[in-house]
């Protein structure tokens, strides 16, 4: 088993922000990392590993504490975002047609339509419910005078789902103009027959009633699992490599780090953030406060900081972050989408992405940084900057870049097919990625 094939692993134990969180900080008490509460009273000295859960439970911040204050060493950061485009079920959404029972969805992000259909489906997330004393009444949580709730992880683990292609006898333009409306084609298949035992059988395999839950975020997700293709299986094909592949490679290198070193003079952080494929603005994302505050905390609280003699903010200053999400990989049959001596290449190393509207946060420096930092780890590099006469995405680096103030450089592996139910990554590039932000943590 290579990274590769561990990385096929987490996958499949990644399906949704929820259960990504779960799994990185299941990997990462492995090796000695423990919760802090934003709620706990917080002090620490050097060499100390923790994580601490955004209250959403979509996004968790993972620190190994410097041996020197951050506010004299800085910070270094990798971040890499929890969220895919998928599809996510709407509030009231069984009903009937065509004598089969369907769940009505929500897309959530950039979702590539045509390549959710003929898929089996899982389905899993987040179920709430209020808590009740015997009498029936809701019982309040003591810390917050809120409404108590239990929050249960749930996965059906079985091809729950499906949603059927249109034949092209019916639609004989389908391959010229075959538009998809998401409202009416993007509805699920739960089964043949009446809703009631089906809604059933769906809460036995998510262990909970859902006529009972109090609130759910449940998303449907590909059944299928990832696997190695190419006679040479060098290709990995799998859902949200995009960018699950880029959490997994920060996860994996913050384990190796420590392992490595277990003490450094700077603080290690991996972020791994929800919601960047919808702009970020949510409690947890990248434009929340919660990296800023939970990093200020963490530099005023260090052992070192009283005999530090600067604000905790200096940290910043000293601070290298490296925003890692997935790059486009010039493809063999479209290979003009790409601007000339930018096309990166499967399996020739990690990419740094720029762009002169600053929709990447790399800048001439940073790139220099990063391109350190590749040779140290003998990691090939390549370079993305999007052809003129086609409009540029974006990702965390820009808004964690702006909201810090701190030198930021976007990377990422080369990849196929973006946002499809199923994309391409190299298997080599995988391992490269581990070696380069390994030797990040180290610098
Ligand atoms: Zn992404």
């Amino acid at each position: 088993m290579d990274r590769a094939d561990d990385y096929i692993e987490f996958s499949k134990a990644t399906p949704t922000p929820f259960h990504a969180v779960h799994e990185i900080t299941r990997r990462l008490r492995e090796d000695g990392f423990s919760p802090v509460e934003p709620t706990d009273a917080w002090s620490f000295q050097g060499g100390e590993r923790h994580y601490v859960i955004a209250p959403d439970q979509r996004t968790v911040i993972a620190f190994v504490v410097g041996q020197q204050a951050p506010s004299d060493a800085g910070f270094r950061i990798l971040g890499a975002h929890t969220d895919a485009p998928d599809l996510r079920l709407k509030l009231n959404p069984v009903s009937e047609a065509c004598s089969v029972t369907r769940l009505h969805t929500q897309t959530h992000g950039g979702v590539l339509f045509r390549t959710w259909l003929d898929r089996p489906l899982d389905l899993g997330g987040m179920v709430y419910h209020l808590q009740r004393d015997a009498d029936g009444n809701i019982v309040d949580d003591p810390e917050t005078g809120l409404p108590a709730l239990e929050r249960h992880l749930v996965r059906a683990n079985e091809p729950v789902a499906f949603i059927p292609e249109l034949a092209i006898h019916l639609n004989r333009k389908v391959n010229d103009e075959g538009k998809i409306n998401p409202e009416d084609q993007l509805v699920a298949v739960l089964g043949s027959g009446e809703r009631a035992p089906l809604v059933a059988r769906l809460s036995e395999l998510l262990g909970h009633d859902l006529h009972e839950a109090s609130g759910f975020d449940l998303h449907l997700f590909p059944y299928q699992e990832p696997l190695r293709v190419g006679v040479d299986g060098s290709i990995v094909l799998g859902p949200r490599h995009d960018d699950l592949a880029m959490c997994w490679a920060s996860c994996e290198a913050l384990r190796a780090s420590v392992q490595g070193s277990p003490q450094s003079d700077r603080t290690r952080v991996g972020y791994f953030v929800d919601a960047e494929e919808v702009g970020s603005m949510t409690s947890s994302g990248a434009q929340s406060s919660f990296l800023r505050h939970t990093l200020l905390r963490i530099a005023r609280q260090h052992a070192a900081f009283g005999n530090s003699g600067r604000e905790a903010e200096a940290a910043f200053q000293a601070t290298l972050v490296v925003s890692a999400d997935m790059a486009h990989a010039q493809h063999p049959n479209h290979p003009k989408k790409h601007a000339t001596g930018h096309a990166p290449q499967i399996n020739h190393g990690i990419t740094i992405k720029t762009n002169a509207n600053e929709r990447y946060a790399s800048t001439g420096e940073t790139a220099a940084l990063f391109r350190g930092l590749c040779e140290k780890a003998g990691v090939s590099v390549q370079e993305f900057v999007m052809r003129q006469d086609m409009g540029c995405g974006s990702t965390i680096g820009p808004i964690v870049a702006a909201g810090l103030g701190a030198r930021t450089v976007d990377v990422g592996l080369p990849m196929w097919g973006m946002h499809s139910t199923f994309e391409s990554c190299g298997a080599a590039d995988l391992n490269d990625a581990v070696l380069v932000f390994t030797q990040h943590f180290s610098s």
